[in-house]
């Protein structure tokens, strides 16, 4: 079965952390064991203290990629899902663009960006993080970034971005929005969670959200385990949003996962865990990968320019 990941930092452990490829949790290898056709690499702008250079940072992160043993689909995307582990590049931090129409170009041009998150856990041009709070919403370049990244066919992505941000890309966004690495709030309530009308207005848009594999985002007391991550899908599922879910593993970028599900070689654990679950075959293909490749190739095929 076809898998499709929606997030992960195993960019920044190499470029930024200098992590040895062959010792991060992401890697070809393990894509390959887990069945993963598609994985999203993030260029992670944000870092704690001395918020160091970020465009600098996802520079360097795009040329790491090359370190990486899989292909990088930086062109149209193949007609049909790939069958070995390829990668495709987000954006994980607005900041990265310093303001800037054409750092996203630049960017564009580079690494044919898919989705981009428009803030990590600091206020930044675009807007404001679920962090600091649910009021601010997207400023100015924020309202101008969103209509650049449609005609580039760019996703915008949620996570991370606080509540009024979210609901004004919902206003301002012609492609659907989508959370790449969000769990639901009402089964565990972080602010980085979404709420159930967030929910609803993705699944009204037709857009995504990536379950988060990070043991504090699935449960809020002691370690999580894959039946958080069922209930998560079951709660997104009872809401209607089958056909808009997915993964968004998070790995390389966290530090507690549930047990049997710290790598990308355990995808077919979960599967089977939700098989037994009474999910059926169609829904699983959906909710393993072709619900985020068809919104890609949605946003391939709206795009004005490439
Ligand atoms: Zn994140």
């Amino acid at each position: 079965m076809f898998v499709a990941d929606a997030h992960c930092d195993t960019l920044f452990k190499i470029a930024i952390k200098g992590m040895a490829p062959g010792n991060c949790t992401v890697t070809p290898k393990r894509l390959t064991e887990g069945g993963v056709g598609l994985q999203t690499f993030a260029l992670f702008a944000g870092r704690e203290g001395p918020k160091g250079t970020p465009y600098a940072d996802g520079l360097a992160m795009l040329a790491a990629a090359s370190w990486l043993d899989a292909p990088m689909l930086t062109n149209d995307l193949p007609d049909l899902p790939p069958e070995t582990p390829m990668g495709i590049f987000s954006c994980e931090g607005g900041e990265m663009l310093e303001g800037s129409l054409e750092r996203l170009t630049e960017f564009q041009l580079a690494a044919r960006l898919r989705m981009i998150a428009l803030t990590w856990n600091f206020e930044n041009e675009i807007g404001h993080p679920a962090k600091e709070g649910p009021k601010g919403g997207l400023k100015p370049f924020g309202i101008k970034l969103l209509a650049a990244m449609d005609r580039y066919g760019i996703l915008a992505d949620v996570s991370h971005l606080n509540e009024a941000g979210f609901w004004d890309v919902c206003e301002h966004t012609a492609l659907p929005p989508i959370a790449s690495h969000s769990n639901c709030r009402w089964l565990c309530d972080v602010p980085r969670n979404l709420k159930r009308e967030q929910v609803r207005a993705i699944i009204d848009r037709g857009g995504f959200i990536g379950v988060n594999f990070y043991s504090n985002f699935l449960k809020s007391d002691g370690p999580a385990t894959i039946d958080d991550v069922v209930r998560h899908i079951d709660a997104l599922c009872e809401l209607g949003a089958e056909h808009v879910i997915g993964f968004g593993s998070d790995f390389d970028g966290i530090d507690a996962w549930p047990e049997g599900l710290g790598d990308p070689s355990a995808f077919p654990a979960l599967l089977d865990a939700l098989r037994k679950r009474g999910y059926s075959e169609a829904t699983l293909e959906g909710l393993a990968g072709l619900n985020l490749w068809y919104l890609l190739k949605r946003a391939e095929r709206e795009a004005k320019i490439k």
